[in-house]
C-alpha cells in the first residue's frame, strides 16, 4: 500500500518536473526568439506600410486620372455619388429620365448645355441638337448611371440637377470633350466650373463637334478695337494702347474692321489705303 503511494507520488513529481522543464524551455525560447520575431514583424509591417504609401504617391502623381475614372465612387475625388439608377429615356442631349428609387425623375445634366433638339418651340431645335441628342441616347439609353448633386439638387421645374456618371466617367465632361455641349454655369452649382472650362477650351481649340470651323480669336493685327467701344485704331494710337488686353479685337484690314461693325477712329484715322 505504501509502495503504491510512493510510486504514484513519484510519477506525479516526474510529470510536474517534465511539465516545468518544458514550460521553462518554452519560456527561454520565447525570451530569445520573440523579440527578434517581433522586431522582424515590425520591420515587415513598416516596410509594407511604406510600400503602400509610395504606391499611393505614385498613383497620385501619375495615374490619378485613370485611377479615378475607373471607379465610379472615386471619379471626382470627394464626390458623393448616388445610385445606380436605370436610365428610362433620353429626352435630349442634356436631359434624361431615370428610375429614381421607383419614381421617374427628369434629370438635367448641369454645368453644360447642348443645342436644343426636343424643344416645344421647333424653331429653337437645331441639326446639332439632334446630333447631341443621338450621342446621349447612344451612350446612356438602357444603362445604369450614378448621380452627383451640387449645392442645389433641383431647379424651378423640379428637375434633378446632377453630374451623371457612366462607368466611372462623368458624362457631363464627356459631352464637353466631344464638343456636344457648351459650358453653361448656373450658380451656386459651380463645383466643376474650372474643370469644365479647361475641357471646353480644349475641344474648342481642336474644332470638335459644335466647335467645328471655330477659329481662335486673333491676338495681333494691323488694327485694333475694343470689345466695349465702336471705333478701331492703328496699333500706335493712344486709344489703342489703352485698351485692356482681354478686350482687344484684332483686324488685318480696314475692310475687316468695318465688316465687323467698327468705325475708323477720328484721331488716328485708319483708312482703306493703309
Ligand atoms: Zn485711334
Amino acid at each position: 500500500m505504501k509502495r503504491k503511494w510512493f510510486f504514484l507520488i513519484l510519477i506525479w513529481c516526474i510529470a510536474l518536473a517534465a511539465f516545468g522543464l518544458n514550460s521553462l524551455a518554452q519560456k527561454t525560447s520565447l525570451d530569445t526568439d520573440q523579440p527578434a520575431d517581433s522586431i522582424q514583424a515590425k520591420q515587415e509591417e513598416s516596410n509594407s506600410n511604406s510600400t503602400t504609401e509610395s504606391d499611393a504617391e505614385a498613383e497620385n502623381g501619375t495615374d490619378a486620372e485613370i485611377e479615378t475614372e475607373a471607379a465610379p465612387e472615386a471619379d471626382a475625388g470627394d464626390a458623393v455619388l448616388e445610385g445606380p439608377f436605370a436610365v428610362e429615356r433620353v429626352v435630349d442631349g442634356d436631359t434624361i429620365i431615370v428610375d429614381y428609387d421607383g419614381n421617374s425623375e427628369r434629370v438635367r445634366l448641369i454645368g453644360i448645355d447642348t443645342p436644343e433638339s426636343a424643344h416645344p418651340d421647333e424653331s429653337r431645335n437645331t441639326a446639332f441638337g439632334e446630333i447631341a441628342s443621338d450621342f446621349t441616347k447612344e451612350a446612356l439609353e438602357g444603362q445604369s448611371v450614378y448621380l452627383e448633386f451640387d449645392v442645389e439638387p433641383r431647379d424651378q421645374y423640379d428637375r434633378l440637377l446632377a453630374y451623371v456618371y457612366l462607368d466611372g466617367e462623368m458624362f457631363n465632361k464627356t459631352l464637353l470633350q466631344e464638343g456636344m455641349a457648351m459650358l453653361s454655369t448656373y450658380p451656386p452649382n459651380v463645383k466643376y466650373v474650372d474643370d469644365f472650362t479647361a475641357i471646353q477650351e480644349e475641344a474648342r481649340n481642336a474644332g470638335i463637334g459644335v466647335w467645328e470651323g471655330y477659329e481662335p480669336p486673333k491676338t495681333s493685327g494691323n488694327f485694333v478695337a475694343s470689345k466695349n467701344a465702336d471705333k478701331f485704331h492703328r496699333t500706335d494710337c493712344r486709344y489703342a494702347v489703352s485698351i485692356a488686353e482681354q478686350n482687344r479685337i484684332w483686324f488685318d484690314t480696314v475692310d475687316e474692321a468695318e465688316a465687323a461693325g467698327y468705325q475708323p477712329c477720328s484721331t488716328c484715322t485708319p483708312n482703306a489705303g493703309d
